[in-house]
């Protein structure tokens, strides 16, 4: 069993990432496998190379180790653009020049009954603006300059891959819903990948049999799914782990500096007491 831990070093790690962490090392552990590191960085703007070491040290602090080479997603950019060659291969992306505004434009113009138009796990569905350019609109769009995301036309990719399931770690099967997030971005106008399309990619690559990651990208799944059948990739099983929170019940954030590990250490806690205070129990 592979699992890994694939976290943004927009910031320094906290007890929820430790827990993140130590669920997919212990995974791999008690099945006999091996974990992962993986840095998801395409976000260039906002990643720091502090971080990238601050987050390493940390995770050998908390007793954590890993195979070298570490995965940087910001190496990755060809291996993503094959795999879109792929997808526009099967004639399911299409550039889309919308910005925020004119999808929320489209949205409210639309949707006059009184009912709120329908969201998914990214935010609102895409209304379909650029959809149907003409071939000649497209060339000259983008000839001008204007910059542009790709957009899978999500109710083809289902049809051309039928109804699909995942497997979680304990072999129940879920359906696959991927329509939920309409027409998905592959691509984002500032990076050429998207977080779904480069997730998928890199845990073929990485040949990671179990996904382990927060409750909270169990949506994320249902599209992953689908990536992976277009894409041709064996799935491999999901472990979505409850969400630690703070003694207020909230989610632990970046911004919350108290309960980075670093912090932790700085003042004196040991790695035992931060793996306690996250609540983690080994399997065995
Ligand atoms: N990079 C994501 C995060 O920091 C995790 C992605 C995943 O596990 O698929 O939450």
């Amino acid at each position: 069993m592979i699992t890994r831990f694939a976290p943004s070093p927009t910031g320094y790690l906290h007890l929820g990432h430790a827990y993140a962490a130590l669920v997919a090392d212990d995974l791999a552990r008690v099945n006999g496998g091996s974990f992962l590191l993986r840095f998801e960085d395409i976000d260039t703007g906002r990643c720091r190379p502090e971080f990238v070491d601050g987050i390493e040290e940390d995770l050998r602090w908390l007793g954590l180790d890993w195979p070298q080479p570490v995965m940087h997603q910001s190496d990755r950019f060809s291996a993503y653009a094959d795999a879109l060659d792929v997808l526009d291969a099967r004639s399911l992306v299409y550039p889309c020049f919308c910005t925020r505004k004119d999808i929320q434009a489209e949205i409210a113009q639309a949707s006059s009954a009184p009912h709120s138009p329908p969201a998914g796990p990214d935010g609102p569905i895409y209304p379909g603006l650029c959809r149907n350019l003409s071939d000649p609109e497209r060339e000259q769009r983008i000839a001008s300059g204007e910059t542009y995301a790709l957009r899978l036309k999500m109710d083809d990719a289902i049809r051309q891959v039928g109804e699909l399931t995942w497997t979680s770690h304990d072999g129940q099967t879920t359906t696959a819903a991927p329509h939920i997030f309409g027409d998905l971005v592959v691509a984002r106008k500032d990076v050429p990948t998207s977080y779904h399309l480069a997730v998928v990619v890199d845990d073929a690559e990485q040949g990671v049999t179990l996904v382990s990651r927060g409750e909270d990208l169990r949506p994320a799944t249902h599209a992953h799914r689908l990536l992976q059948a277009l894409l041709d990739y064996p799935p491999p099983r999901y472990f979505h782990h409850k969400l630690i929170t703070d003694p207020d019940g909230k989610k632990f954030s970046k911004r919350d500096q108290a309960a980075t590990l670093r912090h932790l250490r700085d003042s004196g806690h040991t790695a035992h007491d931060v793996i306690r205070m996250t609540g983690f129990t080994p399997a065995t």
